[in-house]
């Protein structure tokens, strides 16, 4: 699916490579093709803010890696979650979601939202027994994200699904970290899956992108809205997505060979006080993730003895990893809560996360695994 899925709906006089459509607007001699195109009786595009051929393959392609009945994508990730957001939620509305969402995702649920009369209740990310508590006293919409970041801490997918439709609502899950070749949310009974494709899916740090992919009737609101609001996915950044899905399983794989023996390294590491990855046996979620995951993932995060001072010691050290806000590309990428994903809140909104400032998130590459460990052993050395 991620090599061929999608690729040989829009190919133009014998390529085989998917073209990017650099064109605004679709144009149509014929008024009754035109006429039925633009109201939807037939298949086609209009106006590229709507739909682009291009983007069509790449939300193909998400649809079919997810197991979903339809997608639609947006400019970013924070895009695809705010229009769904925006598009599924009225005044009174309430969401349940867990402390521990994507720096992005917890501003909506704690600025946002609220100043459009939204209710957003936020639990304990691990406490699965208070999310159902929540959920029990109303929900319209559960949002889930699972590893989470920085700390990879894990959701029980399954229970928590079941709990959302007890209340009638509809599950979301943000899958950016597990990615579809580790999880499948869809298939645990999820009703929607959004991506930061940015990160894994596209794995070269080279262009922004969000879908959201899953039930048809939910998705085509996320599109309504999206349309108009006009965060569209651009038809080249789709195209470097595209290439980049077609080495997503072997990306992947390799990400998470990797970050399981770096795991194992850190935590035998004597300047190492904490290190959070959900194929370690020590993961308190060790068992769910082992359940609900077909891999672990290429991410995991780990505490330097000595606080933010030891990082800052720590980080020129690196040689083979990019100091950078990014995470599931090609090259190794660290960097500390502080400047990445947590980069919004406070010392003391950190702490209270369980995001100690000695903290550093780590995205394994897809570098040769024992130069990756190398590297680390020399720069904690130092
Ligand atoms: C990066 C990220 C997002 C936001 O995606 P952008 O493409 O940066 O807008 C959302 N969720 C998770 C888990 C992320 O890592």
């Amino acid at each position: 699916m991620a090599v061929w899925g999608g690729e040989e709906t829009y190919l133009l006089d014998r390529a085989t490579q998917v073209p990017v459509v650099h064109s605004v607007a679709f144009g149509y001699p014929d008024f009754d093709e035109w006429y039925d195109v633009a109201t939807g009786v037939a298949e086609g595009h209009i106006y590229g803010r709507n739909t682009n051929p291009t983007v069509a393959v790449f939300e193909e392609k998400v649809r079919l890696l997810e197991g979903g009945a339809a997608a639609t994508s947006a400019s970013t990730g924070m895009a695809a979650i705010s229009n769904m957001l925006h598009a599924l939620l009225r005044p009174g509305s309430r969401v349940v979601s867990v402390k521990d969402t994507y720096g992005g995702t917890s501003l909506l649920f704690t600025e946002f939202l609220p100043a459009f009369g939204i209710e957003c209740e936020l639990v304990d990310t691990t406490d699965t027994e208070a999310t159902e508590a929540a959920i029990e006293q109303g929900c319209d919409l559960l949002y889930l994200e699972t590893p989470t970041n920085p700390t990879l801490k894990v959701l029980d997918l399954p229970r928590l699904i079941k709990a959302g439709h007890a209340a009638g609502a509809p599950v979301v899950v943000d899958n950016t970290f597990a990615t579809p070749i580790n999880q499948l949310p869809l298939a645990m009974g999820a009703d929607l899956v959004v991506h930061s494709a940015t990160k894994f899916l596209g794995g070269h740090a080279d262009a922004l992108g969000g879908v959201v992919v899953g039930d048809a009737d939910l998705v085509k609101k996320v599109f309504q809205y999206r349309e108009i609001n006009g965060a569209t996915l651009d038809p080249m950044a789709a195209y470097l997505l595209l290439r980049g899905m077609k080495t997503l399983d072997l990306r992947v794989r390799q990400q998470a060979r990797t970050a399981m023996a770096v795991a194992t390294f850190l935590e035998g590491h004597d300047r190492v006080t904490q290190v959070n990855y959900p194929g370690l046996a020590s993961h308190p979620q060790h068992d769910i993730a082992a359940a609900q995951m077909t891999g672990f993932g290429g991410m995991l995060s780990f505490a330097i003895d000595g606080g933010l001072d030891a990082v800052k010691a720590f980080l020129p050290h690196m040689n083979m990893a990019h100091r950078a806000a990014n995470l599931g590309a090609v090259e190794t990428t660290i960097g500390p809560p502080a400047t990445t994903s947590h980069v919004e809140c406070t010392p003391e909104e950190r702490e209270a996360l369980g995001i100690p400032e000695g903290l550093v998130r780590y995205s394994a590459g897809i570098e040769d695994t024992d130069d990756l460990l190398a590297d680390l052993a020399q720069a904690l050395d130092s």
